[in-house]
């Protein structure tokens, strides 16, 4: 017997986040700012997949911008955004990893310019993917995955 495939009821207009590595889907959805008043979100957690287990998050009504799509590729790197209009998959993205960060992550360095008053937004170059490790362009500190996450709750 074959186990049945998840099925969530389908949506007419959103966004379904597919392939999140299982137990993420919270990190995610925190990086949207969701739940929300008014956004209907399914949540489905440890699901059976080819290659073990994963998270899916789908919501209403809601499509992705390019910074929110930057942050879930730094916890979840071979997720899949689709988005839906009239009950129809309209398009298929496996999200990546960029290799510059603008504004997404905060420098850890008190003393960093890039902390200062001045309203310089923070620069970051990927150094590692596994794992995450990004550093600053202006001080060369090193900021890893745990302290990343830290900032997206
Ligand atoms: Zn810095």
């Amino acid at each position: 017997m074959t186990k049945p495939e998840l099925k969530v009821k389908s949506i007419e207009n959103g966004t379904v986040i597919d392939h999140i590595p299982a137990n993420k889907a919270l990190q995610v959805l925190k990086i949207l700012g969701l739940p929300e008043e008014g956004t209907n979100v399914t949540l489905a957690m440890n699901v059976p997949s080819k290659l073990g287990y994963k998270d899916i998050v789908k919501f209403e009504n809601r499509e992705l911008g390019h910074t929110e799509i930057d942050k879930i590729a730094l916890i979840a790197p071979d997720s899949t955004i689709n988005i839906i209009r009239d009950f129809e998959i309209v398009s298929k993205n496996q999200v990546s990893l960029v290799k510059e960060l603008n504004g997404i992550v905060k420098c850890t360095n008190p003393k960093c310019i890039s902390n200062t008053d001045e309203p310089i937004e923070s620069k970051f170059y990927l150094v590692e993917v596994d794992p995450i490790t990004v550093r600053c362009h202006y001080c060369e500190r090193l900021v890893q995955a745990d302290e990343i996450y830290n900032q997206f709750e």
